[in-house]
C-alpha cells in the first residue's frame, strides 16, 4: 500500500490508475464494477472486513482478498467486484502501484418539490419566487416546475438570512422535509445561489417544465358556436398566461365590472386559478395570499381602482416579499377610458390582459396590454358576453370544473340582455341541468342585486352562493336567490312607479320613440337600482309597451345613462362629437355602441341633453328591428 502518489495531477495523458475519492454524498449509483477507490473499514468480522466508500456506499471485502489485519478506522484501496441483485456490494482490497486520486463531488440528487416527503432530508433545486423576513426566519419559496415550497433558513432570529439570494435567482437547498401549519416546508442547512453553467442549465430546465405544465387545457366548448371559434384561440393565450403566472408564484390581482355578467365571468375564473395555486403551492393559504378579486363600479378602470391596486401590490413587495402582480381585467377594460390607468401600473412590472365585450379601441389599450379578448376584434359584438367566454377561459385553467359551470353563460346572457343566436342553445343547457329560464334571471337579478350593496367588495361566499358556483348548499342557493331576486323586484317596482309619471315621451323624425326622465329629480337616489340599471327598466318597459324602435334617456346633473333598440346608435362616436361640439361641455364616456352613459359639467346639461337629442334624432332606425326588439320575458 502506498499512498505517497496520491492527489490529482489534472493532466489527461497520466497513464497511472485511477482511484476514486468519492464524497460522501455520494450515491450507489455513482460506482461502478472495476472501478477502484478509496475505503475506510467501519466492521471487522470473521469473513472479512466491511468498508465505507462514501456515507452510503459500502461493501464487504471477503477474508480471501484479505493480505492482512485490519481495524475500524484502517484506510485502504479496494476494487468494486460486483454488485448483488439484493445491492449488497463485493470488493477485492487491490495495490495500485503508481496511481492518482479523483476526487468525486457527488451532489445529492434533487426532489421534485411535488413528491417531497415530510421527515426525509431532501435537496430542491429551482427559482427563487417570493422571500419573507419573519420575526424568526427568512422563508424562501422556491419553485422548480412541479410545485412550490416555503423554505427556511435561519441567520438571526429576524435577520435576513442569505442576503445575497434575492427573487428569480436560482438556488439548491438542502435540508429536511418538515411540517408547517399544515404545510411542507424545507428547514434548510443550506441554501446556495447557483451561477454560471449550473444556474443556466437549470433555468432551461425551469423554463421548459413551466412551459409544458402552463399549457391550457384542450376542452371542448359547452356548446357548438362558429362566432366563438374565432375567439377561442385568444382566450387559450390568456388561459396559458394565466397559467404561467399562477407557475411562476406571482400573484393575480382581478378587475370586472361589477354586475351580472361581470360576476358570472370573475367568479369561475377565481375558482379555476384558487385551485390551480392550491395545485401548485404546498402552502395551504397560497390561494388567498395570491389571488384578489375585485369589482369596479365604474365601466372602465378608475384612477382610483388602479391607484389603490398599484400600492397594494407595492406593500405586498414591500411586506412579503411577493412579485408584483399580473392583472386581469374582465367585463371592464378595452377602451380608451382605461388607458390613463395602464399608464400608471406601466411604471412598474405589472403584466395586464383583458376579456371584455364592450366596444374597444384597440389602438389605444393594446400597447399597454399582454393579451386582448374582445369578440369585436373578430368582427361579432357585446352578445358574446365575457360570462360565456370567461366560463371557457375557466375549464381551460381547470377542466373539471365543468360540471359546476354549465348554467353560468345563461345566467350571463340574459343579465347582459344578450341576443345571441346561441342564448337558446346555453339555456338549453341550464335547463338540463334543473335550470328554468326563471331561474336563470333571477340569479341575475340577485348576483346585480348583491353587487350594488356589496359596493367595492367582492362578496366572497356570498355570490358564489347566489351563482351556485361554489356553493356548498343548493337549497341555500335557492332560498338566497328567491330572497334577493324578489327585493330587487320589488325596489324596481318602486323606482319605476316613481319615475314613470315624470317621463318625457317624443315620437323622432325617424318613427323612433324617445323617453328622457330627469332622474335627479324623480328617482329614488342611493338606492337601488341606480340610474343605470333604472334607465334599463324603464327602457325595457318601453320597448314591451311599444314594440317599436325605442331610445331612452335616463339624466341626473351631470351624466345620462342611454339605452336603444332598433335605432343605429354609436354612442362612443356620438361622445366624441358631443365633446367638439358642445364648447365647454366636459363630455366624456361610452360603453356598448346602443348602450352607454356619458357625463358632462352640471351647468351645461341643457345644451348637452339637447345635443345629445338631435343626435338621436338623425340616428338610422335598425332594419332587423323585429329580432332586436324581441324580450320574451
Ligand atoms: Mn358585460
Amino acid at each position: 500500500m502506498t499512498d505517497a502518489n496520491a492527489g490529482d495531477s489534472g493532466n489527461g495523458s497520466d497513464s497511472r490508475s485511477v482511484v476514486y475519492d468519492l464524497a460522501p454524498a455520494c450515491a450507489a449509483d455513482d460506482v461502478e464494477v472495476n472501478a477502484r477507490y478509496h475505503a475506510v473499514v467501519n466492521g471487522v468480522v470473521d469473513y472479512g472486513v466491511f468498508v465505507d466508500v462514501s456515507d452510503s456506499v459500502s461493501g464487504l471485502v471477503h477474508e480471501s482478498n484479505l493480505d492482512r489485519t485490519y481495524r475500524v478506522g484502517d484506510r485502504l484501496i479496494v476494487e468494486l467486484v460486483e454488485i448483488k441483485e439484493n445491492g449488497d456490494i463485493a470488493f477485492d482490497v487491490v495495490d495500485p502501484g503508481q496511481y492518482r486520486t479523483v476526487t468525486v463531488d457527488c451532489a445529492p440528487e434533487s426532489v421534485p418539490i411535488a413528491s417531497l416527503a415530510p421527515g426525509e432530508d431532501a435537496v430542491v433545486e429551482g427559482a427563487v419566487v417570493q422571500i419573507k423576513q419573519t420575526g424568526g426566519p427568512t422563508i424562501f419559496h422556491v419553485n422548480d416546475g412541479t410545485g412550490i415550497v416555503a423554505c427556511a433558513a435561519f441567520e438571526q432570529a429576524g435577520v435576513r438570512a442569505h442576503p445575497d439570494v434575492e427573487v428569480t435567482d436560482l438556488v439548491r437547498v438542502n435540508g429536511s422535509v418538515e411540517r408547517h401549519d399544515g404545510a411542507k416546508q424545507i428547514e434548510a442547512d443550506s441554501l446556495d445561489r447557483l451561477t454560471g453553467e449550473a444556474a443556466e442549465s437549470a433555468r432551461a430546465d425551469l423554463d421548459a417544465a413551466l412551459k409544458e405544465r402552463a399549457e391550457p387545457n384542450d376542452v371542448e366548448p359547452l356548446v357548438e358556436w362558429p362566432a366563438f371559434e374565432k375567439l377561442r384561440s385568444d382566450i387559450e393565450t390568456v388561459a396559458r398566461l394565466l397559467r404561467r403566472t399562477v407557475l411562476e408564484g406571482r400573484p393575480i390581482r382581478v378587475r370586472h365590472h361589477a354586475d351580472g355578467d361581470g360576476m358570472c365571468a370573475s367568479i369561475p375564473v377565481q375558482l379555476a386559478l384558487e385551485n390551480f395555486i392550491a395545485e401548485v403551492h404546498e402552502d395551504p393559504d397560497a390561494p388567498r395570499h395570491l389571488f384578489k378579486r375585485l369589482p369596479s363600479k365604474a365601466p372602465f378602470y378608475e384612477m382610483e381602482d388602479v391607484t389603490r391596486d398599484l400600492n397594494f401590490a407595492l406593500e405586498g413587495r414591500a411586506r412579503h416579499g411577493q412579485k408584483l402582480p399580473f392583472l386581469l381585467m374582465l367585463d371592464n377594460g378595452s377602451t380608451e377610458e382605461d388607458v390613463p390607468a395602464y399608464e400608471n401600473l406601466a411604471h412598474y412590472d405589472i403584466p395586464i390582459a383583458v376579456v371584455d365585450h364592450h366596444h374597444p379601441d384597440p389602438e389605444a389599450v393594446e400597447p399597454l396590454l399582454d393579451a386582448h379578448v374582445n369578440p369585436y376584434l373578430h368582427d361579432e359584438d357585446y352578445r358574446i358576453t365575457t360570462g360565456m367566454m370567461c366560463v371557457e377561459l375557466a375549464r381551460m385553467i381547470d377542466p373539471d370544473l365543468t360540471d359546476g359551470l354549465r348554467h353560468v353563460p345563461a345566467v350571463a346572457g340574459l343579465s347582459d340582455r344578450s341576443k345571441a343566436e346561441v342564448m337558446s342553445d346555453y339555456v338549453a343547457l341550464a335547463e338540463s341541468e334543473g335550470y328554468g329560464r326563471d331561474d336563470l334571471e333571477d340569479i341575475g337579478e340577485a348576483l346585480d342585486y348583491a353587487a350594488h350593496w356589496l359596493r367595492y367588495d367582492a362578496g366572497e361566499t356570498l355570490v358564489n352562493d347566489v351563482l351556485n358556483v361554489g356553493c356548498e348548499d343548493e337549497t341555500r342557493h335557492r332560498e338566497l336567490v328567491d330572497f334577493l331576486s324578489e327585493r330587487a323586484e320589488r325596489d324596481v317596482d318602486r323606482q319605476l312607479a316613481a319615475v314613470e309619471p315624470h317621463v318625457d315621451h317624443e315620437r323622432l323624425e325617424s318613427g323612433a320613440h324617445l323617453y328622457t326622465v330627469d332622474l335627479d329629480n324623480f328617482a329614488h337616489r342611493f338606492t337601488y337600482p341606480a340610474p343605470g340599471k333604472t334607465t334599463g327598466n324603464l327602457h325595457d318597459r318601453k320597448v314591451m309597451e311599444t314594440g317599436e324602435p325605442v331610445i331612452t334617456v335616463g339624466y341626473g346633473p351631470d351624466f345620462a345613462v342611454l339605452r336603444s333598440d332598433g335605432v343605429r346608435l354609436d354612442i362612443p362616436q356620438m361622445v366624441a362629437e358631443l365633446n367638439e361640439e358642445v364648447t365647454g361641455g366636459g363630455v366624456n364616456g361610452g360603453g356598448h355602441l346602443v348602450v352607454g352613459s356619458i357625463k358632462f359639467v352640471k351647468g351645461m346639461r341643457e345644451e348637452v341633453i339637447d345635443s345629445l337629442v338631435d343626435k338621436m334624432a338623425d340616428a338610422d332606425l335598425d332594419e332587423e328591428l323585429s329580432s332586436t326588439v324581441t324580450i320574451d320575458s
